[in-house]
């Protein structure tokens, strides 16, 4: 089999929010498809994946860099030992040829978007949901049990929305999900402790309740929210200070006794590394949030829980950003410790397909082959116009 097109559509996002740091509304995401020459009832089977939320789309790096690089490649160079399936490692590494090693930045994204559409092109070529075959490929049983899902959202709504945060996770709670996290400095330390008590009721304790700063903080601000979280006794809190800034991970772990999240912006295996070198991250306790979108796809996705695992970490630490299908089967097929959602923001990607039931804090993925994106009624228009 080969590959007979790339296709890449830049999409833009929907859902007016912000965090303490980007405005997501000129937010863009890279949907891809890799077209193959395997024909089903008249069709092209098509593996359709994309990178993940809350960067840019990569449209230029996957058409003038990488697509070029696929369909010059002689077509057994992209595929298995066997030659029956396009290989997910081999087509990262033509994709990635000629490339030079480190600034690991947009090109990950745009990398990751071909590499999960090799996943969802296998899967639907073997009819089987992905989750499945990445657990196979991982050397795991598949699973089938529903796995814990939260809710990543508390943004500071725009004002005259009329929408308060306990309105936000009452909503959620409503729709099944039992943990929530919250955005913080985006307003003065005192204002954002009124918000996470606000939260805090709404959420039922600090068990079900997370924090995040996006980055946002310098070490005396983040030891200062340390400081005034720490008796509320949250289920973590996230991304205090700039991602690649290790030293203040390292001493804010030795300042609070709670859990620390962070890496959801750290793209290679080599960050990762030196976060689990440098970052004071604390097994057992912290957690870990690299996003497979983001990085390389699962090819890539994978080195970094090798790392992680080789430190003493266990892979229920792993807790991917971005909440979306494809996460949802990766976090189901690799056994990983939970799935974000965001209800009803970052359209048409956010959120699960109305075949994901959502129930108790606890989300499972339906039966269609691939990651069923097809059966996200939001983004079916979108795959009809990459199509097209
Ligand atoms: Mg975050």
């Amino acid at each position: 089999m080969r590959i007979t097109q790339v296709r890449e559509l830049t999409v833009p996002l929907s859902g007016g929010v912000a965090n303490a740091v980007v405005d997501f509304s000129g937010h863009t995401v890279s949907l891809v498809a890799l077209v193959s020459d395997v024909v089903r009832q008249g069709r092209p089977v098509t593996g359709v994946a994309f990178n993940s939320i809350g960067r840019f789309a990569q449209g230029g790096i996957v058409r003038e860099r990488m697509a070029p690089r696929l369909l010059a490649a002689a077509p057994a160079a992209l595929l298995d030992d066997a030659g029956e399936r396009l290989d997910p490692a081999r087509v990262l590494a033509v994709a990635m040829r000629d490339e030079k090693p480190g600034g690991h930045g947009d090109r990950a994204g745009a990398a990751a978007a071909i590499e999960l559409a090799v996943w969802d092109l296998n899967a639907k070529l073997a009819d089987e949901p992905a989750h499945v075959a990445i657990a196979r490929a991982s050397g795991r049983a598949p699973s089938f049990a529903p796995v814990e899902v939260y809710t990543g959202g508390g943004y500071y709504h725009r004002p005259g929305t009329g929408w308060s945060l306990r309105d936000e996770i009452a909503h959620y709670r409503d729709l099944g999900f039992r943990s929530f996290k919250i955005k913080i400095g985006g307003a003065p330390l005192a204002e954002d402790m009124r918000r996470v008590e606000e939260a805090l009721a709404a959420a039922g304790g600090g068990a079900n309740l997370m924090v995040d700063a996006n980055g946002r903080f310098d070490l005396p601000t983040a030891l200062a929210y340390a400081k005034a979280l720490a008796p509320c006794a949250l289920r973590w809190y996230e991304e205090a200070g700039d991602p690649l800034d290790y030293r203040l991970q390292s001493e804010l772990a030795a300042a609070y006794p709670g859990a620390l999240a962070t890496g959801e912006n750290l793209f290679s295996a080599i960050d990762t590394l030196n976060l689990v070198r440098f970052g004071g991250m604390r097994a057992g306790r912290d957690l870990f949030q690299m996003d497979p979108g983001l990085s390389y796809g699962l090819t890539g996705y994978a080195r970094m829980l090798d790392v992680l695992q080789a430190h003493g970490f266990d892979r229920a630490c792993a807790i991917p950003h971005g909440g979306h299908l494809i996460n949802l089967h990766i976090v189901t097929g690799l056994g990983l410790g939970a799935c974000e959602a965001y209800p009803g923001v970052f359209q048409p990607f956010g959120g699960y397909s109305p075949d994901c039931s959502i129930r108790a804090g606890q989300v499972r993925p339906g039966d269609a082959p691939g990651f069923g994106l097809e059966r996200k009624t939001e983004l079916a228009p979108w795959l009809a116009k990459l199509a097209a």
